[in-house]
């Protein structure tokens, strides 16, 4: 460390990950930073007020320079790049911009970070989001950091894109560059396109009697999902092992959307959920993943890290959520 305080730079400060993360990193007593996308963006003033003590720069994935200017000014020891357009389903329709930013976006931050990093390689510790999504088509249950990937959507082609880079510049350059394949971890602060929130806005809102319908898509899929205040404690415990590394993150549990309706609607009171909802074809994919479910054997030996939210906890945890932020009026 440079300093006797570790500094941190975080891209995709604004989504829920960023902001677990830096909550988590300021409690650890690190230095802040964070890279923010776009003039006057309407997530600014959730950062300022959820994470005041973060400093924002101004930069986005698609502009190798900004993001070196905000190296320069936060002068980091880690770099956590959890930036990207992330809905799978907007991918199809928005592919090159996905590819832009999601894909090359890592290219710019691995090269900014290792022009900030000089003649020490791994002076700056680098951290890239990737994906259970690149699993796919998956060719192995459950998947592990050997399992052939086999991308589904552009958003998982993008994410398999900057796995492989930042494997290629940790092996190319002797950077300290580590990949997390998380499967999909939820939360309060999840964005309400994704079905865990979309699902649990909507059972509050049932409850509450101000909606009466929630419209679904496949209810069969089925994902490892576990909880976004855990997934953040790995992405940082890889970045405090003595080399960069790929890590699976997952709970090794996999459940269907209809089991995330039970659980859901349960919990409010209602049994026969299936008076409120219907399926549209309008929600369902051009290609789904087959079964992924993850192993993360690995982090759980190497990092000492496990899963502490369960799946029920979690989702009865988002629906509270969603009910007091209703009655409040929000
Ligand atoms: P993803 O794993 O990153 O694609 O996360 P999502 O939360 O968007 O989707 C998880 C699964 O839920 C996918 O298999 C979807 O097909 C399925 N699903 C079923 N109905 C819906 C819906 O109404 N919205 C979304 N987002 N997903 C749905």
């Amino acid at each position: 460390m440079s300093t006797a305080r570790p500094t941190a730079l975080i891209t995709g400060i604004t989504g829920q990950d960023g902001l677990y993360l830096a909550e988590m990193l300021l409690a650890k007593g690190y230095e802040v930073h964070g890279v923010i996308r776009g003039q006057n963006n309407p997530r600014r003033a959730l950062v300022e007020t959820l994470v005041p003590d973060v400093r924002l720069h101004n930069g986005d994935l698609t502009d190798l320079s900004s993001l070196m200017r905000a190296l320069r000014d936060s002068q980091p020891d880690e770099v956590y790049n959890l930036g990207a357009v992330s809905f799978v389903a907007y991918s199809w329709e928005n592919a090159f911009i996905t590819s832009d930013v999601t894909a090359i976006g890592v290219l710019n931050m691995l090269e900014a970070v290792r022009l900030q990093a000089g003649d020490d390689p791994s002076a700056v510790r680098f951290y890239q989001a990737s994906s259970s999504e690149m699993f796919g088509k998956a060719q192995q249950v459950p998947q592990n950091e050997q399992t052939l990937l086999w991308p589904r959507s552009p958003y998982g082609v993008s994410k398999v894109y900057g796995h492989h880079m930042t494997i290629n510049y940790r092996e190319s350059y002797g950077m300290h560059a580590s990949s997390g394949i998380l499967f999909n971890h939820e939360s309060p602060r999840r964005g309400e396109e994704f079905v865990t929130r979309k699902v649990s806005k909507a059972v509050a809102a049932i409850k509450l009697g101000q909606q009466h319908e929630l419209v679904m898509g496949n209810l069969d899929a089925r994902r490892d999902w576990g909880f976004a205040g855990d997934y953040v404690e790995a992405m940082w415990l890889m970045l405090q092992q003595p080399e960069g590394g790929d890590y699976v993150i997952s709970t090794g549990e996999t459940h269907s959307i209809e089991e995330l309706l039970d659980v859901a609607f349960n919990h409010v009171g209602i049994t026969d959920w299936s008076r409120y909802v219907r399926q549209d074809p309008s929600f369902m994919r051009p290609a789904e993943v087959d079964l992924l479910i993850g192993d993360s054997t690995k982090a759980r030996e190497v990092l000492g890290w496990k899963p502490k939210i369960t799946f029920e906890e979690l989702v009865t945890m988002m629906v509270d959520a969603d009910l007091a932020a209703l009655k409040a009026g929000w």
